[in-house]
């Protein structure tokens, strides 16, 4: 199956940040594969802006090295990027000084989109905002666009929330939540409210219960500084793990449009039960020595140039939704760096058949829809079948397995989630961005969560590099008679 591409208004793309790490992995590329794709229209033009010095040559060569380091070969043809290089302007700007204002402002055209990307420190939204007004760049129909981390509790967000608001109405401001734009994260809804097949199932009457993991193999890499001051809590759970959570409890919304989707996943945050003591498992990876062929790994607290660090580089909880539909259904949730495979999944297993009419009782496995968003996008429903053979009737499980990519031909144009959620602020879509009061209604409940641990003085427990995480997270499942599922790549 090819995908359609259709193409968007003339836009004014200004990247705060073009010569960062996000610009130049996420958004330059994925911009280039939209621009390839013969989404962008002819007139639209990308504006970067930072503080370095550089003419337009030396920032063309720039993006041309990001091209040639994150886009897949089969797709860097020279004319194309040529092509795309001419729509590239920038301007040396500073956020918290006046150099460049006036020359971007001179370069923006009317009566065209115009977007402003926030690709920079969280500390510098408040000063760009402001800026774009004090010098009269954006309209009242421009949009901004807000990187992670949105706040680090509920008080820095309502904060951030009132500076943006102060300069931008809630319909112009794009929180990004990259995990929103992934291709499965967005079939999850299609799933559910497409088909008639799993809503009438979808309820704490045939689920048993929800598992979500985000493991990852490697460690905290370069971020150290930054992981070190959030953890897994933060940088995971309390923004991509509730948005996927949100998706899977949500009601149907009255329609697949913005404010309909956004208030049904806030009435989820809002029913999240509260997480006692011994319904989280805080863990942080040892370091490993070297051993034959393998090089020494760093301990977390090595990587982070912390030695007294209680962060968690891994986190397991478990959480209820207090509503009609979840009543008594835990949602258990983990992620954590330096694992075994690195895998994103959500499994929803259903409850055993009433009455079993079988011997063999104990043959019997549950059910389970297992969505997977990395390694290899795609869907697996567990069902059990007879054995083939005449050894009676024994029975066995077999997968239903859907891959995507096995589906969809191999010309098929599947935006990576930067360039699907870039043009969908250009369209004027806020459906897969978070809104203010979602955010925050995260914090509430992420707060004293974290701030319980913090009063205990607790330290995490560590684990293998390569493991499947602490042991006493094994135990989590265990005392509910539950388990995990593997975690494989
Ligand atoms: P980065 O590599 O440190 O880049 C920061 C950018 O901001 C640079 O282009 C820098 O250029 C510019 N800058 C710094 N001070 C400025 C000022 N006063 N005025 C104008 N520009 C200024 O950071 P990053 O990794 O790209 O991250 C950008 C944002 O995305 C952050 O909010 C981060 O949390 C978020 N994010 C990043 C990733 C990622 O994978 N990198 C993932 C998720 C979210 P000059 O020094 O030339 O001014």
């Amino acid at each position: 199956m090819v995908s359609r591409v259709i193409p968007v208004d003339p836009f004014d793309l200004v990247i705060f940040g073009g010569t960062g790490d996000l610009a130049r992995r996420k958004i330059l590329p994925g911009l280039y594969r939209r621009f390839l794709a013969g989404q962008m229209p002819e007139d639209a033009r990308i504006i970067a802006a930072a503080r370095s010095e550089m003419d337009e040559d030396a920032y063309r060569a720039f993006v041309a090295e990001a091209i040639a380091e994150f886009v897949e070969p089969g797709h860097r043809d020279k004319a194309q990027i040529q092509a795309f290089l001419a729509r590239l302007s920038y301007v040396a700007t500073d956020a918290k000084g006046s150099d460049g204002w006036d020359s971007l402002k001179a370069l923006m055209r009317d009566g065209v989109v115009r977007a402003f990307y926030f690709s920079v420190a969280p500390s510098l939204f408040g000063a760009l905002a402001e800026k774009l007004h004090e010098y009269g760049i954006a309209d009242g129909d421009s949009r901004i666009v807000v990187e992670k981390p949105f706040g680090r509790d509920l008080a820095s967000a309502r904060a951030l929330n009132a500076t943006l608001a102060a300069h931008f109405n809630e319909t112009q401001i794009y929180r990004i939540d990259h995990y929103l734009g992934k291709e499965t994260v967005q079939n999850l809804m299609a799933v559910r409210f497409a088909n008639s097949l799993f809503e009438p199932l979808w309820n704490a009457q045939h689920v048993d219960h929800v598992q979500i993991t985000v493991a990852e193999t490697v460690g905290v890499g370069g971020r150290g500084e930054y992981y070190d001051r959030a953890g897994a809590m933060r940088d995971m759970v309390q923004n991509h793990m509730m948005q996927l959570l949100c998706l899977i409890a949500m009601e149907p919304p009255y329609k697949f449009e913005p404010d309909a989707v956004r208030d049904e996943k806030l009435k989820v945050i809002r029913a999240l039960t509260g997480v006692g003591h011994d319904e989280i498992v805080r863990g942080q990876y040892r370091g490993m020595p070297a051993r034959e062929g393998r090089k020494a790994e760093p301990s977390y607290t090595e990587d982070v140039g912390n030695a007294h660090s209680r962060t968690e580089s891994y986190i397991a909880l478990k959480v209820g939704i207090s509503n009609w539909r979840w009543q008594g259904v835990p949602f258990y949730l983990r992620t954590g760096k330096k694992l075994r495979n690195r895998i994103s999944e959500i499994a929803i297993t259903f409850k055993e058949p009433p009455h079993s009419i079988f011997d063999e009782d104990d043959a019997w496995r549950e059910n389970v829809l297992a969505i997977r968003l990395q390694p290899d996008e795609g869907m697996t429903l567990t069902v059990m079948i007879k054995e083939p053979g005449p050894g009676g009737m024994r029975l066995t499980e077999m997968p239903l397995d859907m891959s995507f990519a096995d589906w969809l031909s191999e010309d098929a144009d599947i935006p990576d989630a930067y360039e699907r959620l870039i043009m969908d602020v250009i369209r004027g879509n806020q459906t897969l961005f978070m809104r203010g009061d979602e955010v925050e209604a995260a914090w509430a409940w992420a707060d004293p969560i974290i701030a319980a641990w913090e009063d205990r003085g607790e330290r995490p427990h560590g684990y293998d590099p390569g493991s499947s995480g602490p042991e006493d997270a094994l135990m989590l499942m265990h005392r509910d008679g539950r388990r995990w599922r593997e975690i494989r790549g």
